[in-house]
């Protein structure tokens, strides 16, 4: 469900036509659907009306301060995994009682400014992180919420890339250590134990993983509790896939319904952490079709936007549908659509059956809303292209397009070679 549709031949992003955006802003630039992203994060929000819960949106999935500013206007929370989002979610007005920051890799600096900020919990993944959490808190004179982020062992049944919830990968504490570094923990004394955590891994398009993997943090619960450690929050992490293709991912109220039957009697404050499933579909780039040409019996339509712009398909080769911005009767042709930078890892698409696109046409790449921009880099000293956001009619740039003067930005020629 989203509000990019077609009106006669032209997409719309709700009543505004794509190709008039193009003509203001120029291309390529990625444009967000205001009314879209509110939907989906009501949509996951009232799915769990019935029990005590925080949605806090993962802010590497799109980290624009007015996306965040939105959420954080639903009573939205974040989860954040650098201070570089700490930053972001804080400008965007986010209440520190409902951020929850994960991450394999804290820094001190981070931890310390995460602490002076009163966040609501660190997922700590480490024994060596639980240490260095407490000796900072000490410092300053802080108590620092923890909960353990568990590495339940269930196969997510994604892309390699994007699991994290098996034992194999960097993430989390094992199910069986996680009893003894709670006991540490506990013996900590800036430490104040809220509760347990997961993440599995992102576009997970099935339940059963899911459920899977609360069995198991239920049972640790359970243990714990019967210690008589107070374990108050759920964190039950992202990770709900979205329909790039042909995927049926089970809806929110769906994904609900199981974690809420499965987690009966449980008492507690359930946290969540949706990325892809709250911003994948509200956002698209538009691009240019700059040529398009054959080699050796292939057919390639090279557009103006990169893999420093849209890295997914060249990262995980996922699957991004492109549709034309003004649509008509035409041959179908088999293609690669490709970007300007100087590898052969930079495609949109690859032997794809397209509209045989012609130069100068707009192409709109659908479900570009979640890492899309927040993945975007400067490869090829490509300045990075702008974020529109539509609401009720009007657009808005909610980041401009860097100049070349922002791409040099802090770079310096020291002395000795001026002289
Ligand atoms: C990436 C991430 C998320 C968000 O994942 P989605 O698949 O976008 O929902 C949530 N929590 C953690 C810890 C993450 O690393």
């Amino acid at each position: 469900m989203n509000y990019f549709h077609y009106q006669d031949e032209a997409l719309l992003c709700e009543e505004v036509p794509v190709a008039e955006i193009a003509a203001q802003v120029g291309t390529p630039f990625y444009l967000y659907s205001c009314r879209t992203l509110r939907h989906h994060f009501r949509v996951f929000d009232s799915a769990f009306a019935e029990v005590p819960h925080i949605v806090c949106f993962a802010v590497k999935a799109n980290s624009n301060t007015a996306i965040l500013r939105t959420f954080v206007r639903e009573g939205g929370g974040v989860d954040i995994v650098s201070g570089g989002e700490l930053f972001r979610a804080l400008k965007a007005g986010v209440d520190p009682g409902k951020v929850v920051y994960s991450g394999v890799g804290k820094r001190d600096d981070e931890i310390d400014d995460a602490l002076k900020a009163g966040i609501l919990m660190f997922n700590v993944e480490s024994d060596q992180e639980l240490e260095t959490i407490n000796e900072r808190a000490r410092k300053l004179g802080a108590r620092a919420g923890v909960g353990l982020r568990v590495n339940p062992d269930v196969d997510p049944e994604t892309h390699p890339h994007i699991s994290t919830g098996l034992k194999e990968n960097k993430f989390g504490i094992n199910v069986e250590a996680s009893l003894a570094a709670y006991h540490r923990a506990a013996a900590l004394k800036h430490l104040d134990i809220k509760g347990v955590s997961c993440h599995i891994g992102s576009q997970v398009t099935k339940l059963s993983p899911f459920t899977d993997a609360l069995a198991r943090l239920k049972e640790l619960v359970r243990r714990l509790r019967e210690e008589g450690n107070a374990v108050r929050y759920l964190d039950l992490g992202g990770g709900l896939g979205i329909t790039y293709d042909r995927e049926a991912p089970p809806h929110p109220s769906e994904y609900a319904r199981a974690i809420i039957d499965a987690s009966r009697d449980m008492e507690c404050t359930f946290i969540f952490e949706p990325g892809r499933v709250i911003v994948g579909n509200a956002g698209i780039l538009v691009t240019r079709v700059l040529y398009t040409k054959g080699n050796e019996g292939k057919r390639f339509v090279i557009v103006d936007a990169g893999m420093n712009d849209l890295l997914r398909p060249s990262l995980y080769g996922s699957y991004h549908q492109l549709q034309p911005v003004i649509r008509r009767e035409r041959e179908k042709i088999t293609a690669d659509v490709v970007g300007p930078i100087c590898e052969s890892g930079d495609f949109l698409a690859k032997g794809r059956q397209i509209p045989a696109f012609e130069r100068g046409e707009l192409i709109a790449v659908m479900s570009a809303g979640a890492y899309g921009f927040s993945m975007s880099s400067n490869y090829n000293s490509r300045p990075r292209i702008p974020e529109v956001l539509v609401r009720d009619g009007s657009c808005y740039v909610i980041r401009e397009r860097e100049t070349r003067e922002d791409l040099i930005r802090g770079e310096k020629i020291p002395d000795f070679l001026n002289t």
